[in-house]
């Protein structure tokens, strides 16, 4: 099988051709040597998770939504927010640019990112719409803000990669008690199979357990040992560790879940 690799950050990404699609790069392991909530950055009882509650990853998402009319003014094809300790960068492809623009305001002590996001987003809004009345022409505004980004001479950090998932299987794994990472392993009927009997022996109505209960964990065996026979999946464009923002739906999306490990 063709097999390239693209590294980014702690990514692996497998270059591949799906059934009936062309070629896609597919993400393959992602280990976070850090686990810090991707939209607030904290480190605090992480754990496994990718953010520290749902709350904190809604909010960043409504205030970046809640600005997407300064994407709109710069005409924006793809952008990706990411933060370090000390800043913040709004990196934003305008159509048709052969650069990327990235702005990059620093943190303010004791501030999340997600409100360092509105204050850059106010000073670059608020600065459009003097040049705009001063000089009444959209374009002229626009290039005015676009100036002020650091010019990158790539585009390639910000081509979003394909995300593949597998279709709709969350329930049927939890479950099973299974990881998404099982799915990618040679002997998933198998695994299927232990995982199977070891919950049917807790829940089976003749032992104690609940009928209810057990008939879930039996359709979940069911539908995963479909998927083995025939996986099917969903896929998305995004990044493992930054938002991702683009101009034909004006969404920004959250980074990638957990990925698939595909047997490799
Ligand atoms: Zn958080």
């Amino acid at each position: 099988m063709l097999c390239l690799k693209r590294i980014y950050n702690d990514s692996i990404f497998e270059f591949r051709s799906m059934k009936k699609t062309d070629i896609k790069y597919i993400l393959i392991s992602h280990t976070r040597s850090n686990n810090h909530c991707l939209s607030c950055g904290t480190t605090e009882n992480m754990g496994r998770r990718k953010y520290c509650s749902i709350e904190c990853r809604q909010r960043l998402r409504y205030k970046l939504n809640m600005r997407s009319g300064l994407l709109k003014a710069l005409n924006t094809k793809f952008a990706t927010f990411y933060f370090t300790e000390p800043m913040i960068f709004l990196d934003v492809l305008p159509y048709g640019a052969m650069s990327l623009f990235s702005f990059i305001f620093p943190r303010t002590t004791g501030k999340k990112p997600a409100e360092d996001f509105s204050t850059m987003a106010n000073v670059l809004g608020n600065a459009w719409w003097a040049e705009r009345r001063r000089t009444n022409k959209r374009y002229i505004a626009t290039q005015h803000i676009l100036e002020r980004a650091k010019n990158k001479n790539t585009t390639s950090s910000i081509k979003p990669f394909e995300i593949v998932e597998p279709a709709r299987m969350a329930k049927s794994l939890t479950f099973l008690k299974l990881d998404r990472s099982d799915l990618g392993t040679p002997q998933l009927q198998k695994i299927i199979k232990s995982a199977y009997r070891q919950q049917a022996k807790r829940h089976h109505p003749d032992q104690g357990g609940d009928a209810a209960v057990f008939r879930k964990v039996y359709q979940a065996y069911e539908q995963m040992m479909d998927w083995a026979e025939n996986p099917t999946f969903t896929r998305r464009r995004g990044f493992p560790d930054k938002w991702f923002y683009e101009g034909s739906t004006n969404r920004w999306i959250q980074p990638a879940p957990i990925p698939l490990k595909t047997g490799v």
